[in-house]
């Protein structure tokens, strides 16, 4: 969830002339050397800027005609197309979307909007991998707009081994209730606080997790009464699910909201004792 390992980009010329090249017949547009070395320029700008919009990544020096067919090109991403293998490639290995971190892979998010930054339509580092719910939700959230409400770039935004995503949990009236959010640690930088609560926000993850996590409390049901059998009971359930964030941790991340949620069940006294029988959890608002 949030990061994914930088794609590789040695082949971005190839899969740009590809995207400019139909199936059958000529170029759409032939690109020159200089036009080439403008591409190149870009691509080594947008990496350079992280992924942030910046001077320059409108890419004035490639004409309007070439741009536009970048945008049309990234239509031979689709499944069955010319460029398929870009998509696959990056959504190889990639089970979960990072966005959300629970469902499935189904597009290619353009973090930089194609609308705008036409010529980046194609470059995979401007490609995320994401659920459609998800790539929805984002729009074209990246223009000329307030620079904390944007997304951050899940290839290069910077994060830091802390943990900024947490789950507040409270039993309230034998329901459990718990509440998702992005907090601000030490070496989480304002700007990027402020960007992850915006991203979250704008996901409407608290309210899309919680069939998510109704399914996650029913696969801990049995483990849970295991410990509270014991004499220890309440303890060895906080024990139990301190051990399942851990491993949680290990398998998913940090900040993962699977994570997030361990901890903060294990935190909770009322859920850890007795509470977390299921018969008798609604999951309130
Ligand atoms: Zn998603």
């Amino acid at each position: 969830m949030w990061r994914l390992p930088l794609p590789d980009n040695s082949s971005a010329i190839d899969e740009l002339v590809i995207a400019l090249t139909p199936t059958r017949g000529a170029p759409v547009v032939e690109l020159t050397e200089d036009e080439r070395a403008a591409f190149l320029a870009l691509y080594q700008l947008y990496d350079a800027l992280r992924g942030e919009p910046g001077a320059g990544l409108e890419a004035s020096d490639i004409s309007g005609v070439t741009a536009q067919a970048v945008y049309d090109g990234y239509d031979a991403t689709q499944i069955g197309s010319r460029l398929a293998h870009l998509r696959t490639r990056l959504q190889a290995g990639i089970l979960r979307c990072p966005f959300c971190g629970f469902a499935p892979i189904t597009s290619l998010d353009h973090h930089l909007p194609r609308s705008t930054y036409r010529a980046l339509a194609v470059y995979a580092r401007n490609l995320i991998p994401a659920c459609s719910t998800c790539n929805q939700k984002k729009g074209a959230t990246v223009g000329g707009q307030d620079e904390h409400q944007r997304f951050i770039n899940a290839y290069f935004a910077d994060l830091p081994a802390e943990r900024f995503f947490v789950a507040r949990c409270v039993m309230v009236d034998g329901a459990l209730v718990t509440q998702f959010e992005v907090v601000q640690t030490p070496a989480l930088s304002e700007h990027v606080f402020r960007r992850l609560t915006y991203q979250f926000q704008r996901l409407e993850l608290n309210t899309r997790l919680k069939g998510e996590v109704t399914d996650f409390l029913v696969s801990l049901e049995t483990g849970l009464e295991s410990a509270y059998e014991t004499p220890e009971a309440a303890l060895a359930v906080s024990h139990f699910l301190a051990r399942s964030a851990a491993s949680q941790e290990r398998a998913n991340g940090l900040n993962h909201w699977k994570t997030a949620l361990l901890h903060g069940l294990a935190g909770c006294i009322e859920f850890c004792d007795g509470g977390f029988r299921l018969g008798q959890i609604s999951l309130g608002a």
